[in-house]
């Protein structure tokens, strides 16, 4: 930035600076390190920022109930964060396993002064899947908002290695979980709620070693346009996050190959990796009323990667 933009425009030079994209957060050039899946956000070496110390609500979620799976780490915890502090209450699923992730969400909830509910189980199972969103619904007494973001993503060299057990995992708990989950909110929601999915730039451009998890994207693009159009007469909005190359614990959790982690998402035009805490805002606005024009789309935040 030269002096003279800082001088021309009514920003404070300072602020402007401060929103650079490119140094707003630094670069991630993480040590190695493996955790197996679905591993801890708070032992990964840096810990992803979920926005803990920076994110600043402005009430525009006053009120809402809302449901996020895999709130407890990575972008999900940032979006519940962010959520509690615009003024929703928050229930958040996760694995039993993520508890210590899990209750760092939780406290951020409930210091933001609203109501927090846990949710532990697998949506490998089929007894939890099924109860998942009326638990919720109980907890927080009602259903506005639900944010379809857990996910798997397992590398594997090739398809001679990639299992069957796997493809199903993986397409059970990224999008037939969403067909289930969604069902049983839109039960509950009335008009002026909505649905948020997290897809991913693999949706476009699939990188080869997680065939199963991009095809799992792609389809996320393709469920978010067609139920927007079912529930739109319902005054029900449904879209979708696309996030590019996010610092989460899934990706040391054998969601990239070590060589590529040294230089995580510095092949983006924005240079960097992105931080969970910066999805958190596409989230805040598809899910509240500023969007209200806004169904059946993707949000792309990928640091600048060209989509379709
Ligand atoms: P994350 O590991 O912090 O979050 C994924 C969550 O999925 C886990 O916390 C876990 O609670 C949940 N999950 C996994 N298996 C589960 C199961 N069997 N049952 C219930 N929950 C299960 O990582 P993240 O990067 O924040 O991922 C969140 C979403 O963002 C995922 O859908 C992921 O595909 C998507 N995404 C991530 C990136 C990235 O670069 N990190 C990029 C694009 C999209
Ligand atoms: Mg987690």
């Amino acid at each position: 930035m030269t002096e003279t933009n800082q001088k021309d425009s009514p920003v404070q030079g300072s602020q402007l600076a401060h929103d650079d994209p490119s140094t707003r957060h630094p670069k991630v050039s993480p040590p190695e390190q493996r955790q197996d899946a679905p591993g801890l956000d708070i032992m990964t070496d840096p810990v992803p920022d979920i926005g803990l110390e920076s994110y600043v609500g402005k009430g525009r979620l006053e009120g809402r109930r809302a449901l996020i799976t895999g709130g407890d780490s990575g972008i999900g915890a940032a979006v519940a964060v962010a959520f509690a502090r615009e003024g929703a209450d928050v229930a958040i699923a996760y694995l039993p396993e993520e508890q210590p992730d899990a209750d760092r969400v939780l406290k951020a909830i409930e210091e933001a002064g609203r109501t927090a509910v846990a949710l532990p189980g697998s949506l490998l199972d089929e007894d939890y899947r099924n109860g998942l969103v009326d638990e919720a619904v109980q907890g927080l007494g009602g259903l506005d908002i639900l944010v379809n973001n857990a996910g798997q993503q397992l590398i594997s060299d090739s398809l001679e290695t990639l299992t069957d057990q796997q493809v199903l995992e993986t397409f059970q708990i990224n999008i037939l979980s969403m067909f289930t989950l969604s069902r049983a909110a839109l039960k509950h929601m009335g008009p002026g709620s909505a649905i948020v999915n997290t897809t991913s730039v693999q949706a476009y451009n699939p990188n080869p070693m997680i065939l199963d998890y991009a095809a799992t994207k792609a389809a996320i693009n393709n469920f978010t346009k067609g139920l927007a159009q079912q529930v739109a007469e319902k005054g029900i909005r449904v879209n979708a996050v696309a996030p590019g190359p996010i610092w989460t614990v899934l990706q040391v959790s054998y969601g990239q190959p070590m060589d590529r982690l040294v230089e995580f998402g510095q092949d983006t035009p924005t240079g960097r990796a992105g931080q969970p805490v910066e999805m958190a805002p596409a989230y805040v606005f598809l899910a509240s009323g500023e969007s209200s024009y806004v169904t059946g789309d993707t949000l792309n935040a990928n640091g600048g990667t060209p989509t379709p």
